[in-house]
């Protein structure tokens, strides 16, 4: 087998080198990586994965890089971009069985207009398939996690192997691949029969309440929510919102370089276009310090970070944080 980053072309990857990560994230910051290797399709996940391995490059996966702050100095290894503008999903009955690629929300609109119940809250949320497990993606007490069968995985160690539901630790905003890095290529989930109707309906409003609540990340650059609600529950009440912390500590107030907290919403980072991701950085460092001083509670981040930023804790080793 042909193991050269350059080979991959032939199976439909595209190559980047030196991809500058601004372009990849919704923040839309972030400086360059070694390669950046595109794939829409399992079979080019496969082998780009294996060429990696065999070379012993170091790689880390995204999707649409709706949940990251990447460094303005970028980071030293190959961004394997997992992504699909087309949504690649196969029906049998109530199991749907979607690629990694595939954009969450085009998968939630399937499965509305095919009148399947299970995903529809989580309407509008941006990122792939593999990032909304990743992260146990969801809204209004919903996760990702509540209607996942099984999952195809590839590890560490290039082995491809399938994980059921119980094995896959979800948590809120958590699950076992933030610990073991594998790598989600495709997914089973088990819905419910509902009406279509009524749940083209109900996604039409959440898409409405989004927009009114949340920036628009195509034109006011974002990573939605900042940090994780303090003590999550399905009916997470309003004092338990890591928004109402950061409201009390007036959080709409702070701005750092191009970097502000969003009108709206306390709990949403929002950049202007001089803004670097060194602003963000220390703007979240602001805003979890006046919830630290006001209320002696730790606020955890949602949003990953990627690569080294200016005024890390000594003793991080790892690229992603
Ligand atoms: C405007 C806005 C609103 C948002 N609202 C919500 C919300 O309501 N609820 C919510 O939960 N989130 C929300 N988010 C955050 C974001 O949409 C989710 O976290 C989303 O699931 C990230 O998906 P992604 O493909 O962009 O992942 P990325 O940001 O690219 O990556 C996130 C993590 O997943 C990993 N990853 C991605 N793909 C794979 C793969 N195939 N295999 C293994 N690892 C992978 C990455 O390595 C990284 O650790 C919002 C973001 C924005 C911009």
């Amino acid at each position: 087998m042909e193991t050269t980053i350059e080979s991959l072309v032939k199976f439909g990857c595209e190559i980047e080198k030196q991809a500058k990560l601004s372009s990849y994230t919704t923040f839309r910051l972030g400086g360059p990586c070694q390669y950046l290797i595109k794939c829409a399709l399992p079979h080019q996940l496969e082998k780009t994965v294996a060429v990696l391995q065999n070379r012993k490059l170091n790689f880390y996966v995204i999707g649409e890089g709706a949940n990251l702050l990447v460094s303005d100095d970028g980071i030293d290894c190959v961004i394997i971009r997992y992504l699909s503008t087309e949504a690649l999903i196969q029906s049998d009955e109530n199991d749907l069985t979607v690629s990694g690629a595939t954009l969450l929300d085009h998968l939630v609109s399937y499965a509305a207009e095919q009148g399947l119940f299970g995903l529809n809250d989580l309407s509008g949320i941006p990122g792939t398939v593999g990032g909304a497990i990743v992260g146990n993606a969801g809204a209004f007490g919903k996760q990702i996690g509540d209607v996942i069968k099984s999952v195809v995985v590839i590890n560490r160690h290039g082995e491809k192997r399938i994980i059921s539901a119980d094995e896959l630790g979800f948590k809120y905003r958590n699950s076992r691949f933030k610990e073991t890095g594998e790598v989600v290529v495709s997914v089973i989930f088990t819905l419910h029969q509902g009406n279509h109707k009524e749940l083209l309906l109900e996604r039409n409003q959440i898409l409405a309440t989004r927009k009114d609540k949340h920036p628009y990340y195509l034109a006011q650059p974002t990573a939605g929510s900042f940090f994780r609600n303090v003590s999550p529950t399905s009916s997470a009440q309003k004092q338990q919102a890591a928004g109402w912390y950061l409201e009390q500590v007036n959080a709409k107030d702070f701005s750092c370089g191009g970097a502000y907290v969003y009108e709206k919403h306390a709990n949403i980072i929002v950049c202007r276009e001089t803004c670097r991701a060194q602003d963000v950085y220390d703007l979240a460092q602001m805003m979890s310090e006046a919830v630290k001083t006001r209320f002696g509670i730790e606020l955890t981040r949602e949003v990953r970070y990627l690569g080294r930023f200016k005024g890390m804790p000594e003793g991080i080793t790892s690229i992603i944080w």
